[in-house]
């Protein structure tokens, strides 16, 4: 049920998304003028009327002729940022600006989006002669009416009345956010957004590195695919808004035509590999993995076949098809491993429910279905930026687990699991290191073997699970008999050791002999029957500097096979043959 709930959110954000292409508008009435004077601060399409060039490409005297025969023709947009969808076609913008002083007012007009392929400012006022400024990312920045990322163009406005015929082409989306201001707001607005962009990128930049640099060390593919997933969110952006043009690329008008789909395609393949590697998509869903890599393979071969083609339109309207589709992906492959008991996939669901939502916003603010704002139409990167973020919490998050996990299991190899004493393994690093401590201090230590006399019969009278509970308890009774510096494991079968640091083999002696008379005092009571145990110890010391702790393990053993022939129970030692 839950599933099937987040599935139903999904759709409605795609739904959303999709649905904000249609754009809603009213007849043209009576259009409005643009006072010279103001400072426009914000975009003003509510100031404009459009109108679609259907087909054949219009002069701008056709233009004129059509508006001034039948006023109709022009449509008011109803939101501040006009828009059109993809591939829409060109568009023509009119406004008409009145000077009511009587001396010219420079103002800067320009369209704040970078990706717009050619548009012409046509400014015509009575008596003068129009002037024309081209500008646009098919245009060189050197070649363009001002070289900005943005296309714009600065014109003294004459007392009187001007008409800005503006027109725009472009295969990408339709989004044309006028600005009519002082050259200064201009300025400042560019400086906001420098700001705004520096810091999106940094710290998209630095995340990027930082698991690139991850990668090199660690050699795991996931930090690399994060890696690329930022950087090319960065080449998207910064091939469409202009950035890339501006600062990189200023005369490759060819390359900036391919730039954002092909980065899109980057994009959309690097968050897979990433979202796959992760949440181990091909160990646990095979079928999915096969079908994300079939996609991946179909678009590469389709953005292949209509880049030789050259047919830009269908490639950008392909790639953006795949981010719709690569969304849901995304969304369905967090949510459903977050469902499936991966803890981590919560921070990657969280991280690209805010891409989405980020998208989802700018979407619908930049085609006008939500009232245009700074925040709108950035929502995009600030989504982007929380969604990096995210992601990156959930790789810290799976490596904190992973070391969890081989930590415990490290551990785990040490321990005996039947008694939860020591093993070899975790017995022989501790005590080899206590063992060269005492060899260079040349301090005393003493090392004793021990062993349950006759426990084959325990497990021949009373089963073998009996026995395992005889043996946990006399483990038991061992480990609270012993010292806190010594170290007790379970060397094997019925056998322990002992290491007994600063210990002569006098006070040895007397550990053992607690030991084994503890063990005799031991009952279990098996369902009634009292089942009793004795044991047997062998000790040896460190007497000489060249006496390893393989050597005295040895010896102890010696003694030991001597304390069961002389009748067991009891305790042997170099030094002394019977102690009990
Ligand atoms: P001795 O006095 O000479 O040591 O006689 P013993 O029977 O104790 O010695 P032996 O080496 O012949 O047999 C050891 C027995 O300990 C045989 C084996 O089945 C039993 N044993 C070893 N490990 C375990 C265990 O984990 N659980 C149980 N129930 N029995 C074990
Ligand atoms: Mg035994
Ligand atoms: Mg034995």
């Amino acid at each position: 049920m839950q599933r099937h709930w987040s599935l139903v959110f999904l759709l409605t954000i795609l739904n959303l998304t999709t649905c904000a292409l249609a754009e809603p508008a009213h007849d043209y009435g009576a259009l409005p003028l643009i006072d010279a004077r103001a400072d426009y601060q914000g975009a003003m399409a509510d100031q404009v009327a459009y109108l679609v060039e259907q087909g054949e490409t219009l002069s701008v005297d056709e233009v004129q002729s059509l508006i001034s025969a039948n006023p109709v023709v022009l449509t008011h947009p109803e939101t501040s940022v006009l828009t059109n969808g993809i591939n829409s076609g060109a568009i023509w913008l009119v406004a008409n600006i009145f000077n009511p002083t009587d001396d010219p007012i420079l103002r800067r007009v320009s369209v704040g989006t970078g990706w717009l392929e050619r548009v012409d400012f046509v400014l015509t006022t009575e008596g003068q002669l129009p002037q024309h400024f081209v500008s646009g990312d098919r245009i060189a920045l050197g070649h363009r009416s001002i070289a900005k990322r943005i296309p714009s163009a600065d014109y003294p406005f004459p007392p009187g009345e001007t008409r800005l015929l503006l027109r725009v082409e472009t295969a990408d989306p339709m989004v044309v956010p006028l600005y009519f201001s002082s050259i200064a707001v201009s300025h400042s607005r560019e400086q906001s957004e420098a700001i705004f962009y520096s810091f999106v990128y940094g710290v998209m930049f630095a995340l990027s590195a930082y698991n690139l640099m991850l990668f090199a060390g660690l050699r795991k593919r996931r930090y690399l695919f994060y890696s690329l997933y930022t950087s090319s969110f960065v080449a998207v952006a910064a091939s469409y808004n202009g950035i890339g043009m501006a600062l990189l690329w200023p005369d490759a008008v060819g390359w900036q035509q391919w730039a954002p789909p092909l980065f899109m395609l980057c994009f959309v393949s690097s968050g897979l590999a990433f979202a796959t590697s992760f949440l181990k998509t091909r160990r646990y869903r095979p079928w999915l993995h096969k079908t994300i890599q079939t996609i991946g393979v179909a678009y590469f071969a389709l953005f292949g076949v209509f880049f030789a083609l050259d047919e830009q339109g269908l490639a950008l309207q392909l790639a953006f098809l795949v981010v719709q589709v690569f969304t849901v992906l995304m969304l369905y492959m967090g949510v459903s491993s977050w469902m499936g008991g991966n803890q981590s996939a919560r921070y990657f669901m969280l991280g690209t429910l805010a891409s989405v939502i980020g998208a989802s916003v700018t979407a619908l603010t930049v085609n006008g279905m939500i009232t245009y704002s700074q925040l709108g139409y950035y929502a995009v990167d600030i989504g982007m930026v929380v969604d990096a973020m995210l992601l990156m919490l959930a790789l810290a998050d799976l490596a904190r687990k992973n070391k969890v996990a081989r930590v415990t299991a490290e551990r785990t190899a040490q321990i005996d699991l039947l008694t939860g004493l020591n093993n070899r393994r975790g017995f022989l690093p501790v005590a080899e290191s206590l063992w060269s401590l005492a060899t260079r201090k040349d301090s005393k230590m003493c090392v004793a073997m021990i062993d349950i006399d006759h426990f084959k019969n325990i497990n021949d009278q009373y089963g073998h699970a009996v026995g395992d509970r005889i043996l946990k308890k006399i483990a038991d009774e061992l480990d609270k008999s012993r010292r806190k510096s010594d170290l007790l494991a379970r060397w094997g079968g019925e056998e322990f050791t002992l290491l007994l640091p600063e210990t002569d083999e006098a006070e040895a002696l007397k550990v053992a002999e607690r030991f084994r008379h503890n063990i005799e005092q031991l009952v279990v009571n098996d369902c009634g029957r009292m089942i009793r145990c004795t044991i047997s110890v062998g000790v040896a010391s460190r007497h000489a500097q060249h006496v390893t702790l393989e050597h005295a393990i040895s010896k102890a053993d010696e003694e030991l096979y001597q304390a069961k022939i002389q009748g067991r129970n009891q305790i042997s030692t170099g030094r002394t043959s019977d102690a009990a």
